[in-house]
């Protein structure tokens, strides 16, 4: 048995723990990092990534398919469109393999040591890993917990044969022709459109009344609008209850009373849990905030000397929070003075349209007490947006009425998940709306409709 010491033990290598250890080792910290799979975790190996290759190759061959029927006003002619799935599929796994390397160099440059194998807990400063030379003991002063999530199942649909997760539909090589998803959240609706527009006839299952809880009616309009004019069919308040008697249908109850669903797959994205059992970490008994564990303005938890990040720690369970809390703990373990102090965390749906949030929306800002401006912006009116033939959406800002602070950023339109960054810098770094407005916005770019709809919020608008 081999025994290592390190100062830092990180627990997973994904967006939060990577980037903690390659932090950690650029300011000279003795770090080891354990992975039980690839280097990346969820997000660029079966999560936002890969996601993003699939619908960018369903949304080109939209585009040619939609030409090849004769439908454009562009002027271009395509003879027939095809797609092979298995493909794609491969052209995915490539970029997966480059990012996933691309992550192990970089650990490799910061001088991590990685150690590949699954760790358990002996105690909160002691794991065992299982590597494929044996088993390990590695020993840290101090540890940080980056063990991701898992897709929810559904008791009365477990994952198997034709019920699959996120995971497995990103690995599909054959088009399903019928797709039943169940969940109308941002991964179902992402994965659900990406099938439809590669030419499965797709049904999304909501147990809700709204698709998109978290966003608001005038974001989700659009999106919805799209689903309806794509073909998918849309069940809201409606629940899945189980599989038909021969496993070939979806047996659904909603207003209309009980129905069977025909699909070659059931797409379950219902959610996401904490990955915070089966490696000893029930034994160390941190405090939880519900199934999650709980952690305070620096990422530490209830055990001295030891931190989580991450989607282990709860919503939102995106990337890019986990990315920055994994560089906050690598500081904080190297003696800089650092807390949690970020004023927005901006969220997207790779929708069709995209939907962009940052900050509060108007009935946020209003629930908060806040008396507000609203300015928004259509992309009716923005010369780029007609330039690329969609000119759906808008751009909404949210500011403090006596002020002029912005609270809150939101955007829905094609591409505007580009915007994200503009949006969090601009609330990040306190701007008001005059801020924005004298931002001279290159021409002709989307963007410029920030820029007017700050100016729409003061009351001039220079394009409407
Ligand atoms: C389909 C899909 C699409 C998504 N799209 C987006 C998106 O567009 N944008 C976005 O911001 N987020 C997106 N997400 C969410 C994003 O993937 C997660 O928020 C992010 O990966 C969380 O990072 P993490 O470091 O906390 O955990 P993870 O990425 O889950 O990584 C945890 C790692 O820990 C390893 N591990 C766990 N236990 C152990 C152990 N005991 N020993 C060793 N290793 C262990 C796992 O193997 C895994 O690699 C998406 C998720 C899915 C499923």
């Amino acid at each position: 048995m081999k025994e290592i010491s390190c100062k830092l033990l990180v627990i997973g290598a994904g967006p939060g723990g990577y980037v903690c250890a390659i932090r950690a080792g650029q300011l000279g910290i003795d770090t080891v990092i354990v992975e039980a799979g690839r280097p990346g975790g969820t997000c660029l190996t079966i999560g936002c990534i890969p996601s993003k290759a699939l619908i960018h190759a369903a949304e080109t061959f939209d585009a040619a398919r939609s030409m090849s029927a004769g439908e454009n006003a562009l002027g271009i002619r395509v003879e027939a469109a095809s797609i092979d799935l298995s493909k794609t599929v491969a052209w995915k796994d490539g970029i997966v393999g480059r990012l996933t390397s691309g992550v192990a160099g970089l650990l490799q440059k910061a001088r991590v040591k990685i150690v590949h194998g699954r760790a358990r807990f002996r105690d909160g400063k002691t794991v065992e890993v299982e590597t494929e030379t044996g088993q390990q003991i590695i020993r840290a002063e101090t540890v940080v917990i980056a063990t991701g999530s898992d897709p929810v199942e559904l008791a009365a649909l477990p994952f198997g044969g034709r019920v699959i997760s996120s995971t497995e539909a990103l690995s599909l090589t054959e088009l399903p022709k019928k797709l039943v998803v169940v969940g109308g959240g941002y991964i179902g609706l992402e994965l659900g459109t990406a099938f439809a527009r590669m030419g499965s006839q797709v049904t999304v299952v909501e147990a809700m009344a709204q698709l998109l809880p978290l966003y608001d009616a005038d974001l989700t309009k659009p999106v919805k609008r799209r689903l309806t004019e794509r073909g998918i069919t849309v069940l809201t308040d409606t629940k899945a209850i189980g599989l038909s008697e021969t496993g070939a249908a979806l047996i659904v109850e909603g207003p209309e009373g009980r129905q069977e669903l025909p699909a070659d797959h059931i797409l379950v994205a219902i959610g996401r849990r904490p990955r915070t059992t089966g490696s000893g970490l029930e034994d160390l008994d941190l405090d939880r905030t519900g199934p999650y564990l709980r952690i305070d303005d620096r990422c530490r938890t209830s055990m001295r000397g030891v931190y989580a990040i991450g989607d282990v720690t709860g919503e939102p369970m995106l990337a890019h929070r986990a990315m920055a809390q994994g560089e906050m703990v690598a500081e904080i373990v190297a003696g800089k003075k650092r807390a949690w102090d970020k004023r927005c965390i901006p969220a997207i749906c790779f929708t069709d349209p995209e939907i962009v949030s940052a900050g509060l929306s108007p009935d946020e800002a209003r629930s908060q007490g806040f008396d507000v401006k609203i300015g928004q912006f259509p992309f009716a009116a923005n010369g780029r947006a007609m330039t690329m033939k969609d000119e759906d959406g808008f751009v909404r800002v949210v500011a403090r009425a006596d002020t002029n602070v912005v609270l809150g950023l939101q955007a829905v339109g094609s591409g505007v998940s580009e915007l994200s960054s503009s949006f969090s810098m601009a609330i990040e770094m306190g701007a008001r709306l005059e801020d924005i407005a004298a931002t001279i916005h290159a021409h002709p770019t989307r963007s410029e409709a920030l820029q007017e709809a700050a100016l729409k919020a003061m009351g001039h608008a220079l394009h409407i």
